[in-house]
């Protein structure tokens, strides 16, 4: 089985090398406005990603990190850090097929205040 991201088109495709155990829901402004649930990965288990040509970038704060998302259908895909020595990447999980995340936990994360994980939902293990 093929473990990929894909946006609603299809025309964006993340292909990894695992589906996520747990994602996370930030409130920072962006995140927050996106509605996207993060998963994050080392470089290396990202096994491909789509051609530049296919998406758009937005980049804000301290510019750290270029947020992608289709051309076509809009929905946002992933984030890449701009320093090439970070080896973590962001997918929007919410792109991977439903079942992939039934067993996954969500972590809440508040981006917009102390940057910390918060504690688990209430009914999570
Ligand atoms: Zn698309």
């Amino acid at each position: 089985m093929k473990m990929i991201a894909s946006c609603h088109c299809g025309a964006v495709q993340i292909a990894v090398a695992h589906f996520p155990t747990e994602v996370t829901e930030c409130n920072c402004s962006l995140c927050h406005s996106y509605g996207v649930l993060w998963s994050y990965y080392a470089a290396g288990d990202v096994i491909s990603v789509p051609d530049s040509s296919l998406t758009d970038t937005y980049a804000w704060a301290g510019h750290n990190v270029d947020f992608h998302r289709c051309r076509t259908c809009g929905c946002v895909t992933h984030w890449v850090p701009r320093d090439a020595k970070r080896d973590r990447r962001g997918i929007n999980a919410r792109l991977f097929p439903t079942h992939a995340l039934e067993d996954a936990r969500i972590r809440r994360r508040d981006g917009a205040g102390t940057g910390k994980f918060l504690s688990w939902p209430a009914g999570a293990t």
